[in-house]
């Protein structure tokens, strides 16, 4: 019995170390012995309560303490947040004495990074505010799209760690580095691949408080892109710059909308989230859920914003060198979007609907030149601004140091190399973000 325990035990163990592909892994599992159970009775009895809905603090508080105390309570707490502004849902941690009863603290969750601590003494109660404790750490993934990104990069069993949320905002993260060059929900080709390497601020429980792209690679139709990660201040303003250290912005983004909020990413490959074609009608429709956001694509100013027969409600921008954009079927318009507003790139200007002609809620998109439509992904467009030459050294150390990081990721896809260099005359072969 024993001999086969330790077996299977040692079963585990292969197999997990393939997993992880650990490098050693000993057959031989020393058996340690079983250790008598130590009772510990708890020092306090907690009870986790959660704020209900219109229920006040107080209200909730009714029955463990008297009206002084509660007083006492509230007012502690009000040194760091106001009792009123209580979401629905809040966890309230009730903390007894385990005999008798007797409430020694409340830790109220007022974010997932700011608890609230209660203590009582003989004098009263006192406040302190505790962060949540977070690490950081880098995440390196790879990946080859076998029908849709959304699925290559969720279903990532590199990444099967992490909760489905932190997955979906690493695809946010991808799409908002990519916008410029890559539309996720119309290029994606079968065989594309992915690297990249992801600095997040885990928290004890596992979740992602924050995080950013340190360096990325998107090979598209054999076509590599590569966004680098560069902040010269060190104030965590930073953007993004290819290999030839060319910003990856471009006066207009390929979508208006952002990639996970598309639909037909949960299907595979047949279902197209993308309803028509351009060639078909001259526009672009992006299958969304009513409400979704639409952003701008470019600077510019709002010429139209109303009603337009089958378009519905429609809103058009028109941007510098004769190019206008539109954007229809609106459910409604941005609140401060009326017509001559100036416009920024990636601005909210309305939500997703099916108003006019549209059996059910899409986003028709438009990009026009000198009155002529044209599809938004054959538009060739300058090249992004450089790194500002009082930059340039420091640019050149943190790309190497960044591509470093990205070459040591093992592709999933045919292997292809990029040069890291010195000197950025040389690496011209294979730049990111080049327009063909
Ligand atoms: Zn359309």
């Amino acid at each position: 019995m024993k001999v086969q325990d330790a077996r299977r035990t040692c079963l585990f163990w292969v197999s997990a170390c393939l997993t992880l592909a650990l490098p050693a892994c000993g057959m031989d599992v020393p058996d340690v012995g079983a250790l008598p159970v130590v009772y510990v009775p708890p020092a306090e009895k907690v009870e986790i309560l959660s704020l209900g809905r219109g229920q006040t603090f107080g209200q909730l508080l009714d029955g463990t303490i008297n009206a002084n105390e509660q007083a006492s309570l509230l007012l502690a707490f009000q040194d760091h947040a106001s009792p009123r502004r209580m979401r629905q849902g809040t966890e309230i941690t009730l903390r007894y004495l385990p005999d008798e009863g007797w409430l020694r603290g409340v830790d109220v969750a007022i974010s997932p990074d700011q608890t609230i601590r209660l203590d009582r003494d003989v004098v009263g109660w006192h406040s302190d505010l505790i962060e949540t404790p977070i690490y950081v750490d880098t995440l390196f993934a790879s990946g080859e799209i076998e029908t849709v990104l959304w699925s290559a990069v969720v279903n990532n069993p590199i990444l099967a760690g992490l909760t489905f949320e932190d997955r979906n905002r690493l695809i946010d993260h991808l799409d908002r580095v990519f916008q410029w060059q890559v539309d996720f929900s119309r290029q994606i080709r079968v065989g594309d691949t992915y690297r990249f390497a992801f600095e997040r601020e885990v928290r004890p429980d596992g979740s992602m408080r924050a995080g950013k792209l340190l360096a990325a690679e998107f090979v598209n139709s054999g076509t590599p892109y590569h966004a680098v990660y560069f902040d010269p201040n060190g104030d965590g303003q930073g953007s993004y710059f290819d290999l030839d250290g060319l910003s990856v912005r471009r006066a207009f983004l390929l979508k208006p909308l952002a990639y996970r909020r598309i639909s037909g990413r949960f299907t595979n490959s047949r279902y197209h989230p993308v309803l028509n074609t351009w060639r078909a009608h001259r526009g672009v429709d992006y299958a969304a859920d009513a409400g979704t956001e639409i952003m701008a694509t470019s600077d510019g100013v709002v010429i139209h914003r109303g009603w337009k027969g089958s378009f519905g409600n429609m809103v058009e921008i028109r941007h510098p060198n004769g190019f206008v954009t539109r954007y229809a079927h609106l459910r409604a318009f941005k609140g401060d979007i009326v017509l001559g507003t100036r416009v920024r790139q990636s601005d909210i200007i309305g939500y997703v609907g099916q108003t006019g002609l549209a059996s059910g809620p899409h986003l028709h998109y438009e990009m026009l030149n000198g009155g002529r439509q044209m599809d938004p992904l054959s538009v060739d467009l300058p090249a992004g601004d450089p790194v500002p030459a009082d930059d340039r050294v420091r640019w050149q150390a943190d790309k190497v140091a960044r591509l470093d990081l990205l070459e040591s990721i093992p592709r999933s896809g045919p292997v292809r190399s990029f040069v890291v260099d010195a000197v950025p005359a040389q690496s011209t072969e294979l730049r990111g973000g080049a327009h063909k």
